[in-house]
């Protein structure tokens, strides 16, 4: 327990907490550990005669400075004020080929072998970067090398067979090409699975919306409301204040379908509805429960400031001029008001908001009426 506790703070102090800045301090100290170890390398190439000590010298001390220089940028965050990308995967990968170039240009006769970690370097590039990034690294990077190639051939031959540079640099070329091909390949591909992901998203949105609104009016279906009433009914419990659940129907609605037809119809439906959800309070829900009958949800609220809101959408509907609607028309509602305790089933309160609302067409429609309480 101590220990993995240990480790534990051990980690967040080297690599920081969880994010994206404790995966890109890690790569960074992966870099420097691959440099550390190829430190070792390179004084044993020392060690064998291959390189001049001073040189070698020189070059780890660039390859250990730079590479902290990149940890400690990370690590302190002060990449994320650079005008570079935050991972300063660019940075550090330019800062790479020009120790790679060097480390091929005083290598001597083991200097393939170099060769073969800077192509290492760009196809990490390729994973990495954007296309048109991987490609001009990947250039750069045979710039660099073939630039030590002609210099050596030209002015150190005794030491660099010119024939011996020749097939390093055309080997270079294939395999930079090679690269910057798959880099534009790969770069078509991330697209189109990124196209598709668009796709899904967008369908699945589509979905959603048909699952759980009403086609015609745009309100929550009566299915999507249920589950916010159940949802609503938990939290209730949890809060331990009561909701109002108002139920409307539309008065002689079968009349004006009769009367001006089922397109009338479907046009006061959706005017009902834009009109009352304009006057609803943002935390209440407002669905189309069924044909002409809708359900008002209204969390947190005591009965009088329920009624009121219920007045209001009355008020509202009255002035409202219903467009493409005979003047005649008069669209009224009556409308069933019940208290929905955290004690109280919300089906049975919905039933007793549905009987009040029949209380208020007997009364004579265009009115609200309260429901009894629960027994
Ligand atoms: P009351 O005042 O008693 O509620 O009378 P009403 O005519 O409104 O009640 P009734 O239940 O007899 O009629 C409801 C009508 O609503 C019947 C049905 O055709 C119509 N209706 C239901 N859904 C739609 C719809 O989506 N579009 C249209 N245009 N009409 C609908
Ligand atoms: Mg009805
Ligand atoms: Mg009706």
């Amino acid at each position: 327990m101590q220990m993995s506790k240990l480790s534990t703070s051990m980690v967040y102090l080297v690599i920081g907490p969880p994010g994206k800045q404790r995966v890109r301090a890690s790569q960074t100290l992966l870099m420097l550990v691959i440099f550390v170890l190829f430190a070792f390398v390179q004084h044993a190439e020392v060690l064998f005669g291959l390189i001049d000590e001073a040189e070698s010298w020189q070059l780890t001390t660039y390859n250990l400075i730079g590479a902290t220089l990149f940890y400690g940028l990370i690590r302190s965050g002060l990449n994320e004020k650079l005008p570079f990308e935050p991972s300063l995967t660019v940075p550090q990968m330019v800062f790479g080929l020009g120790a790679l170039t060097w480390s091929y240009a005083i290598t001597g006769p083991a200097r393939g072998a170099v060769m073969s970690i800077m192509m290492l370097v760009l196809v990490y590039g390729m994973f990495a970067l954007r296309p048109s990034d991987a490609r001009r690294l990947a250039i750069l990077g045979f710039a660099m090398l073939s630039s030590v190639m002609v210099y050596n051939a030209i002015f150190n031959a005794q030491h660099y067979n010119p024939r011996v540079e020749l097939i390093h640099l055309i080997f270079a070329a294939i395999v930079t090409g090679g690269v910057a091909a798959l880099a534009a390949r790969f770069g078509q591909m991330r697209r189109h699975l990124s196209d598709q992901k668009a796709e899904l998203a967008a369908a699945l949105e589509r979905i959603q919306a048909l699952a759980t609104r009403d086609v015609l009016t745009g309100l929550l279906n009566r299915r999507a409301m249920l589950e916010q009433l159940d949802q609503q009914s938990n939290e209730q419990e949890r809060r331990g204040t009561p909701m109002c659940l108002a139920l409307f129907d539309l008065d002689h609605f079968k009349r004006i379908n009769d009367e001006h037809g089922h397109a009338i119809g479907d046009r006061v439906l959706k005017t009902f509805a834009s009109v009352a959800q304009e006057e609803v309070r943002g935390g209440d829900v407002l669905a189309r429960w069924g044909g002409e009958e809708f359900l008002l949800m209204m969390p947190d609220t005591p009965i009088d400031l329920a009624f009121r809101c219920v007045q209001r959408i009355h008020s509202a509907i009255l002035a409202t001029d219903f467009d493409n609607v005979p003047d005649d028309l008069r669209v009224t509602f009556s409308a069933g008001l019940a208290v929905c305790r955290t004690t109280d089933d919300v089906e049975a309160a919905i039933d007793r908001a549905d009987r009040a609302m029949y209380k208020a067409k007997s009364a004579g429609r265009n009115r609200t009426e309260l429901a009894d309480e629960a027994s």
